[in-house]
């Protein structure tokens, strides 16, 4: 039987700790009982440095139950960070490793959902939220938009789908082979490839305590999203460089013909044709410099150039 860990990063959680635990234990035990998990799996939860109750309470949790395991970051390392710490913890001990909120708005029978893929051999199970009607209009917008402009941008991420998601001990010592330092789980998630699928789940509204991504951690986390995956935004100045460079003529041609018709004072066509062509020249420049920096950023990364799924060589 596969020993399953339940990976949960949790920042200043006291007040869901309780409940999320109380359920989960329920969702485990069924699991045990019915012989789909072994009796070895756990519950991990990752102190992300929180200034709350939150460690003592995983603590207490810890001794009273085996079920529950954690680890607790020397300080506030970010969502992406503290879940990272989870699953290569749960690498060492465990055959699959599931993400989730401490929050539970992932409804937590996608666990079944996902353990019943597992078993049809898929590696990456994808959580995808089915419904976002619980959301907030403003969390939906915002998150629908970010999904779009990702794509837009050329990153390859799962619609809709956040960081819940059930990933076998081969995927993650994949996930291993990554060794950047901006983490955008995301994103990396689909680079690994293997046999992957979504399940779908309804989002439900937070319980208790409030939102850990107000708008500006949200934006910032948008952005890093962005900027370790795409170099698109560098490619553009390139384009808009030689647009620049496009309107310059049509100015110098606009610029020469009012000249000779005569309604102008001296030297305007001679500013006006310079300033268009010089900034054209320069945004050109820059875009140059950018597709290197675009080279380097890739290099930079030291991304696996390959993942091996399977070798068979017979002799
Ligand atoms: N979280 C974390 N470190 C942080 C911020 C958040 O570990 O610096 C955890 C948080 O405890 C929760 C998960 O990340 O388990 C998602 O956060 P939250 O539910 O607040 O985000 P939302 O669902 O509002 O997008
Ligand atoms: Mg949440």
């Amino acid at each position: 039987m596969k020993i399953l860990y339940v990976v949960i990063p949790c920042y200043n959680e006291e007040e869901v700790l309780n409940e999320t635990s109380k359920q989960l234990k329920e969702k485990m035990t069924t699991l045990i009982k019915s012989k789909k998990i072994a009796k070895e799996s756990k519950v991990l939860f990752v102190n992300d440095g929180s200034k709350d109750k939150t460690w003592d309470i995983i603590e207490k949790l810890t001794k009273e139950d085996k079920l529950f395991a954690g680890v607790k970051l020397s300080r506030n390392k970010g969502h992406q960070n503290a879940l990272l710490a989870g699953l290569m913890t749960a690498k060492e001990h465990a055959d699959m490793a599931i993400s989730m909120d401490a929050d539970l708005q992932d409804d937590i029978n996608v666990i079944d959902l996902m353990l019943d893929k597992y078993e049809d051999g898929y590696e990456i199970v994808y959580g995808v939220r089915g419904s976002r009607k619980k959301d907030s209009f403003f969390k939906r917008f915002t998150a629908q938009s970010f999904y779009k402009i990702m794509k837009a941008l050329g990153v390859d991420i799962i619609y809709n789908h956040a960081d819940c998601r059930l990933m076998s001990k081969r995927a993650l010592e994949c996930l291993n082979e990554f060794k950047e330092v901006n983490l955008f789980l995301r994103g990396i998630v689909p680079q690994i490839g293997l046999k992957n699928t979504i399940v779908y789940y309804d989002r439900n509204p937070r319980f208790a305590g409030k939102s850990k991504y107000p708008l500006k951690k949200m934006l910032s986390f948008a952005f890093d999203g962005i900027t370790s995956f795409s170099i698109k935004p560098l490619s553009l100045i390139l384009t808009l460089g030689v647009l620049i460079l496009f309107i310059s003529i049509i100015i110098m041609i606009y610029s020469l013909v009012v000249k000779i018709l005569g309604n102008t004072v001296p030297g305007w066509a001679f500013i006006t044709i310079s300033i268009w062509f010089i900034g054209g020249l320069q945004m050109i420049s820059i875009g140059i410099i950018g597709e290197y920096i675009g080279k380097i950023y890739s290099e930079t990364k030291h991304r696996p150039r390959y993942l091996i799924e399977e070798t068979i060589i017979n002799n």
